[in-house]
Formats: C-alpha cells, sequence, structure tokens
C-alpha cells in the first residue's frame, strides 16, 4: 500500500475544498454566474497580490504571465537585464530574445542571491535599459533575491521592475504597490494551492503607459485587451472557468488564515526544514534561502538522481532533484502551499529514511527531531 506526498515545489497540493469547488458542475462563462465568480477571484487577488491595480487572470502556466510581461511591455530593439542565477532567471533572457529584446544578461553564480550594487553598475553602464527582470524567489535553486532592494534601485533609475512572483506570492511578503514593483507575475500550481493552467500578472501605471508604446506582435496575450474584458467580469477568450471556481476557494482559505499568517507558516516550515537537514550533516546549497523551497546539496558518494526516484517510486513522496547543471547535486523540498507541520514532519522523516537506504552515515531521527523542536517551539 501506498499514499502519495507532494513536496514539489509546483505544482503543490491541492485541498478537498478546493477541489470540491471545481468539481462543480461546468458554468456558461457569458453568465452573470460566472461573472460573479470572476469578480470575487479577481478582488481577491488583489489581496494576495497586495495591490489596489487588476490583477489579470490568464489560462495558461506561469510562463505565459512571464512571455506577456515581455511581449506587452518591452519593444524589439529594447535592452533588458535579466538577473540569470537559474533556470527560470535564464527563462526570462530566452523570452526576451524571442521577442528581439536585448537582454543585457547578470549572471549570478547558483544558489546566490543578485547584489544590488552589481545591479546598479550594469544600469549605470548600459543606460538605454528599459527594465530590470528577476525573480522574487528563483525555485531551480532555492534562492531569494532581495526584491525590494531592487525595486527601489529600478525606481531611482527610472526602469521598468519586472517580477516573476510565481513562487512569492502567498509565500513571503511581497508588498506589490508600496515597493513600486511594475509587473509581476505569479501561477496558480505554487502557492495558490491549485492544479496547473491559470497565471496572474499586475501591472503598475508605469508599465501600462509602456503597453501603449509596446510594439512586440501579440495576440492571444493582449493584456490591454484582456484588461477592458475582465474589468467587465469576462475574458477576452474562453476562461479556465473550473480553475476560477477553485481559485475563489483557494483565496478564501488564504484569507481565512490571513495573509500575513500565511507568511509566518512558510516562514516556520521552511525553517524547520533548513535547520532538520543541517542536523543529519547535509549543507543547504541556497545562501539566500526562499521560504517556497529549500535546496540541499547531495552528499559526496551518493547517487542524487536516486534521490527524488526512490522517494517517489518507493515511498511515495515527490519531492524534485535538481535542475539542468544541479541535476544529481541538489534536491529540493517544497514547503508551499497547502503544507502544514506535520507534513513537514513526514518530507523529513522520508528523506532520512532514503538517505539511510543509499548508506548515508547519520542519526536517523536526528533531523525530525530537530524539524519538531523548531515546529512545536523551542
Ligand atoms: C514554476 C515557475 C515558473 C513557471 O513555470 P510554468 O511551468 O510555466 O508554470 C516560473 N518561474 C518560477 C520561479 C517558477 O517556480
Amino acid at each position: 500500500m501506498k499514499k502519495s506526498y507532494l513536496f514539489s515545489p509546483g505544482p503543490t497540493p491541492v485541498p478537498p475544498e478546493v477541489s470540491l469547488a471545481m468539481a462543480q458542475p461546468i458554468l456558461h462563462h457569458r453568465t452573470s454566474q460566472f461573472t460573479e465568480i470572476f469578480n470575487e477571484a479577481r478582488e481577491g487577488l488583489k489581496y494576495v497580490f497586495q495591490t489596489e491595480r487588476d490583477v489579470i487572470i490568464l489560462a495558461s502556466s506561469g510562463t505565459g504571465a512571464m512571455e506577456a510581461a515581455v511581449s506587452n511591455v518591452l519593444s524589439p530593439g529594447d535592452k533588458a537585464v535579466c538577473i540569470r542565477g537559474g533556470k527560470f532567471g535564464e527563462r526570462w533572457a530566452e523570452i526576451c530574445e524571442s521577442y528581439g529584446v536585448i537582454p543585457v544578461n547578470i549572471d549570478v553564480e547558483w544558489g546566490e542571491a543578485v547584489k544590488v550594487e552589481e545591479v546598479a553598475r550594469v544600469l549605470e553602464a548600459n543606460p538605454e535599459v528599459k527594465a530590470v527582470l528577476w525573480q522574487a524567489s528563483e525555485t531551480s535553486t532555492g534562492v531569494k533575491h532581495p526584491t525590494e532592494e531592487l525595486a527601489s534601485l529600478c525606481r531611482e533609475k527610472g526602469v521598468l521592475s519586472i517580477v516573476d512572483g510565481i513562487t512569492a506570492i502567498g509565500v513571503f511578503d511581497v508588498k506589490t504597490d508600496q515597493w513600486g514593483l511594475d509587473v509581476v507575475v505569479s501561477g496558480s500550481q505554487k502557492a495558490f494551492m491549485l492544479p496547473p493552467g491559470l497565471a496572474f500578472i499586475c501591472l503598475s501605471e508605469k508599465a501600462w503607459e509602456a503597453v501603449e508604446n509596446s510594439k512586440c506582435p501579440k495576440y492571444y496575450f493582449d493584456l490591454k485587451k484582456e484588461l477592458n474584458n475582465q474589468k467587465k467580469g469576462q475574458t477576452a477568450y474562453t476562461p479556465a472557468v473550473s480553475l476560477i471556481m477553485g481559485l475563489r476557494e483557494s483565496i478564501r482559505l488564504i484569507k481565512e488564515e490571513g495573509l500575513e499568517n500565511v507568511f509566518k507558516r512558510h516562514a516556520l516550515l521552511a525553517k524547520a526544514t533548513r535547520e532538520a537537514m543541517k542536523a543529519i550533516g547535509l549543507e543547504l546549497f541556497s545562501k539566500s534561502p526562499s521560504e517556497a523551497v529549500t535546496a540541499v546539496k547531495v552528499p559526496p558518494g551518493i547517487d542524487g538522481g536516486k534521490i527524488p526516484k526512490i522517494l517517489r517510486d518507493k515511498y511515495g513522496v515527490v519531492i524534485a532533484g535538481g535542475q539542468a547543471k544541479l541535476k544529481g547535486k541538489i534536491f529540493r523540498i517544497s514547503h508551499m502551499g497547502y503544507v502544514t507541520k506535520f507534513d513537514m514532519v513526514l518530507a523529513v522523516s522520508a528523506v532520512e529514511g532514503v538517505l539511510k537506504e543509499l548508506g548515508y552515515d547519520f542519526e536517523v531521527g536526528a533531523g525530525v527531531k530537530r524539524a519538531q523542536e523548531i515546529l512545536w517551539g523551542e
């Protein structure tokens, strides 16, 4: 008998209340019933994004909103600084290139956060740059970049801040309006506790002005057209009706817990996970750890690829391995979304189990003990 547990940094587990909301009969989208649900979800997104502005809902994975950010705000020939400290940072640069936007790349050692002074230096050397693109939380390395500081640098230099908040919004504090972020994107299958399929994007007034001048080709991801429709409780094309019904419910759950408490829970679960890994002699990969996901170095002599594989096939526990050049070198445990203290104890216990099986030498239970000390109060 095997039970399944999901600790991957997307998709994340879905609460039963949300599954039930999505199991309701499909509504036709050009009806007042749908509009009511859609408007409630839209209002709720403002709360989670900490913004007064519209948050546009798109039917796509998170990357769709990243693409929409570039294609609606920038133009071919524009220069944009891309902070590349992991797979998703590289994605920003790839999207820019696809639209003829010239990326000015800042390559950050994987596992480290970008230094604000370095970005300032690059902006000074490239005064024609229009925007800086980064990840608030770089999921591939478990790194949190200094979003508030980067945003204030962008304001000072008069360039747009374009932030991938896909594993940040609803995980830790990102004050979209207060920090003056120009574009923030997120997706459904991370902290929003939904299946994959929805993406969200929020633009500042300055970003909407840039939309007016953008010359990139666009059709499905035409944000101006979407905004006009969404303000009327409609979408330009057929929306992901069931996911939006789920979104209204997941936001209700987030509101019920309170955003501050959601952040506190993530911070506690992340700390317990980090400390547990250290307690069994493992090293963390990220020098600036994100509360969304903990990246852990595979100890020497252990076949890193086997850790997620055995966990998945034998234990029913899904964690993530390393991506690209980190394949086999790290594993990643998510504590994002519908995750509780008990779940974290289970995840740590499962990691201990597989490491024991692979011959890693440590005191079994030391990680679980450390996690519990933190979770139940030191
Ligand atoms: C998951 C994720 C994405 C989006 O990936 P999709 O597969 O398109 O949903 C983008 N950025 C980050 C940081 C992510 O974690």
